[in-house]
């Protein structure tokens, strides 16, 4: 995940500043692509490590406590598994497999050459044994289980081989009681990290699922807390920054819009008269045909109680007033709620024009002004201040 941002911040185009030499080196020696690099990053890594054993299986042999030219032929082994892997991983050909990564092989090769090495380390062979765990260690974070316990089988089954064979032919370096305890410590710790690898994956998996259920949880919550549960339209918090946001974009050039503040007349005669249940079904159905008439351009949200907000930008076509007339129009027509075909729900609206640069409160605070004018003025009607 750390290489795939690193990936991304050395080759984003809209980067002014030039990418610095280091940067220059790793996308030369690792690509730009992330899993590429991915890929490369933990050869590299593996190479690393190898390189240090190796310097100090030079150092042991410079010593005399194991032979040159068997330690050369080891160091030459490993520079050809690394180059060659190196060569074919960042020339693309890796993408051909169904794991690009190469684990498998990578991991078989590995203990192979490990495994051979142990027969050439004469006196030090029995520290070769670590080396074998450390790669295992490796494959369980890029092998499956299955494929990790098949690599730990063979890896006991090579070291039995190799074990047998260097006790049998050269019982002076390595006598058969040494020769089965590190086969026995081998097949021990083979048999550790499969069972380990297992627990691994499902603590992996686990973890995947609570973080897609945590995802949804959030975004669940994130919705809850913009929505007003009666209505379902945008909530007073959301409707707050939807306004900050236009008024931003204003200043940055966008479109001028209005702020309309809708209060439905007499409400608490209807709900006096029919019941809460009913006021309920009238704020849900006024909600809903309002959504149907205005532009799609306009935006409304529940305010509190009885009162709506509406924000309407000044965009062509037409007078952003007319979706607030045609309301009115649509609501003096025809029952809102079916079950109260009697029933005629008329508003009062106040509408003010943002003015350039005004704190937004002072917008709505007009708006508030207006609506009272409306109100005061014999209400079902709109006032623009
Ligand atoms: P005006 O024309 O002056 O606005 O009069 P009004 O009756 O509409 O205003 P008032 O402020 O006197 O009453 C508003 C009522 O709205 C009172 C309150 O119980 C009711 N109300 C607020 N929220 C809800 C709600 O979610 N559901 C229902 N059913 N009623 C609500
Ligand atoms: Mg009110
Ligand atoms: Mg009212």
């Amino acid at each position: 995940m750390r290489m795939h941002t690193a990936a991304a911040t050395t080759t984003a185009p809209d980067s002014h500043r030039p990418p610095s030499w280091f940067a220059r080196l790793g996308d030369i020696l690792l690509g730009s692509d992330s899993l590429q690099r991915l890929t490369l990053s933990l050869l590299g890594l593996a190479g690393l490590i190898t390189a240090t054993v190796v310097g100090l299986l030079c150092y042991m042999a410079s010593i005399g406590v194991a032979g040159v030219g068997q330690i050369e032929a080891l160091a030459t082994m490993f520079l050809l598994f690394m180059g060659g892997f190196y060569t074919f991983i960042r020339s693309g050909l890796n993408r051909r497999f169904a794991d690009p990564t190469l684990a498998l092989p990578q991991t078989v090769i590995a203990q192979s050459l490990i495994a051979a090495g142990y027969t050439m380390t004469g006196s030090v062979h029995g520290a070769t044994v670590i080396m074998l765990a450390l790669v295992m260690v490796f494959g369980m974070f890029s092998l499956r289980p299955a494929a990790l316990r098949a690599v730990c089988l063979y890896t006991v089954a090579i070291m039995g081989l190799v074990t047998w064979w260097c006790a049998h032919h050269q019982p002076a370096t390595y006598p058969p009681h040494v020769e089965l305890f590190n086969f026995a410590l081998t097949a021990i710790v083979m048999l550790a990290i499969s069972q380990l690898s297992g627990q691994l994956m499902d603590m992996r998996t686990r973890l995947k699922t609570q973080k897609i259920a945590l995802q949804e949880a959030l975004a669940h919550i994130k919705e809850m807390a913009a929505r007003d549960e009666l209505t379902g339209l945008p909530n007073r918090r959301r409707m707050m920054t939807l306004l900050q946001e236009h008024a931003t974009r204003h200043a940055r050039g966008g479109p001028r819009f209005l702020v309309c503040i809708i209060d439905l007349d007499h409400f608490k005669s209807i709900n006096d008269t029919y019941g809460h249940a009913a006021g309920d079904a009238v704020l849900r159905a006024f909600a809903n045909q309002a959504q149907a008439v205005l532009r799609t351009t306009d935006m409304i949200g529940r305010w509190g109680g009885e009162e709506f907000l509406l924000l309407l930008p000044e965009t062509p076509p037409g007078d952003p007033t007319t979706g607030v007339a045609r309301l009115r129009d649509t609501l003096a027509a025809s029952a809102s709620v079916a079950t109260l075909p009697d029933l005629r729900v008329r508003f009062s609206a106040g509408l003010a024009r943002y003015e350039d640069g005004e704190p937004i409160d002072q917008a709505i605070e007009r708006a508030d002004r207006a609506l009272y004018a409306a109100k005061s003025a014999g209400r079902n009607r709109s006032v623009v201040l």
